[in-house]
């Protein structure tokens, strides 16, 4: 895992020489834009991810100079970003401060529209939650509706909690189809009619004016929360496999979100395991999503089930009306039924294949997995993991940890805070410091 000191490295370079989104700029011109240095995005960065600091802390986990990291540390006091804490340790015999994020300087709202829920969180600028909910929603029902019931679902939580809509500075959307990032629509989303380039930040800035909005893919969002506030803290190069209805990656490249030159890089779901497998609803034939995803596994364990392989999947089946869930398959598995167990290690090998090529491609350090498949537990997690041990180079595994998520069911809003957090401090044009270093 990447040393403090190289992720810092990685967030200056990243920042520097971002392409700037069009509505980046736009942001600018939102009330309460909180204007920084460089260096001064880099320390933010540092506490967001690790907590509180001391003046100490920082000089050694950065190459700044003391008086360069006292300057910064006064600015960010005097703009309100940064607080002091109480002094509570003792530093060498001498009490030492801390500081953290001022978590009072206003809130970001974390929107995770999936393809069947709204999942919202509400969080003061320290990235602490301070609420959450979430609704059945059908993504189908278009933009108009389901932003509009978002929003309106932010607006209940704020008045309910008495927090003002005029301090919500980010709002981060994660959206279950390709994205633009560089507009912030998507493209043809295949699940998702009605919102091929829909104008989604234009939509929600009319409900908060003073917000700056960011959209971007689900399983991107979902590998940023990992890397903020889950298993991947620290790490640099990772892959977050997100696997449900649909398969796909989030790539996290040298500390940031990859998304290639059209904004859809990690689409793993359609890469072909099986010229001969079942029909993908792509129209071509044998793609991962189509043998391993979770439609797949709960197919596959029915069939076994109605040719009278498995009594205790038929008892699942019957029980839920004539339907076979991919969780029934992961509860007959505990059990210790015999097809399910099967089926589950099947998938897993299917995963597993694809994996281990990207693994030999990309070099990662971690593999999160995520998203519904999750409660297939630890049989699935080991036959991915065998297969990418068996079938990827031994330079390329000797250091791979291959892991579920650990912001789990809420990696998606968790990953929606920290994607509005990225951008909701501006960089001041040349924002290289004076006193440069
Ligand atoms: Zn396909």
């Amino acid at each position: 895992m990447g040393t403090i000191r190289e992720v810092m490295h990685k967030k200056i370079r990243t920042i520097s020489l971002l392409d700037m989104p069009a509505w980046l700029y736009q942001a600018e011109s939102l009330p309460n834009r909180n204007f920084i240095t460089n260096s001064e995005k880099e320390l933010i960065d540092l506490v967001r991810k690790y907590g509180e600091f001391s003046k100490a802390d920082l000089v050694a986990f950065t190459d700044y100079s003391r008086t360069k990291i006292t300057s910064c540390i006064q600015s960010l006091l005097n703009k309100k970003i940064l607080i002091t804490n109480n002094i509570t340790e003792y530093s060498g015999g001498r009490r030492s401060k801390t500081f953290s994020l001022n978590g009072n300087l206003g809130l970001v709202a974390g929107v995770d529209i999936g393809a069947t829920s709204i999942d919202l969180a509400i969080a003061d600028f320290s990235g602490k939650s301070l609420v959450r909910f979430s609704e059945p929603a059908t993504v189908k029902d278009g933009p108009i509706k389901i932003l509009g019931r978002a929003c309106s679902l932010l607006e209940k939580m704020l008045k309910e909690n008495d927090l003002s809509p005029e301090k919500m500075n980010g709002i981060g959307i994660g959206v279950p189809g390709p994205v633009d990032f560089s507009v912030g629509t998507l493209v043809s989303p295949p699940i998702m009619p009605g919102w091929d380039r829909y104008p989604i930040i234009q939509t929600v800035q009319q409900w908060f004016p003073s917000a700056n909005v960011v959209v971007d893919n689900d399983v991107n969002v979902m590998a940023l929360g990992e890397i903020n506030q889950g298993a991947g803290k620290g790490v640099d190069n990772l892959i977050f496999v997100k696997i449900g209805t649909g398969i796909g990656a989030g790539i996290i490249c040298e500390g940031n979100i990859y998304r290639g030159s059209s904004g859809c890089a990690g689409d793993i779901g359609h890469i072909s395991v099986d010229k001969s497998g079942p029909l993908c609803h792509c129209g071509n034939r044998g793609c991962l999503e189509a043998l391993a995803g979770g439609p797949a596994i709960a197919e596959r364990a029915l069939m076994a089930a109605q040719a009278g392989k498995s009594p205790i999947l038929m008892r699942y089946y019957e029980m839920n009306g004539q339907v076979l869930h991919t969780e029934d398959v992961g509860d007959a598995a505990r059990e210790g039924d015999a097809v399910a167990i099967e089926v589950i290690r099947e998938s897993g090998q299917y995963i597993g294949d694809v994996l281990a090529s990207l693994v030999n491609f990309y070099n990662p350090e971690m593999i999160v997995i995520g998203g519904g498949v999750r409660n297939l537990g630890n049989l699935l997690l080991s036959s991915i993991r065998q297969t990418v041990l068996n079938r990827s180079t031994s330079l390329a595994t000797r250091d791979l940890h291959i892991v579920f998520s650990e912001t789990g069911p809420d990696a998606g809003v968790v990953g929606a805070v920290n994607l509005a957090m990225d951008y909701i401090f501006t960089l001041s044009e040349g924002s290289a410091d004076p006193t440069g270093e």
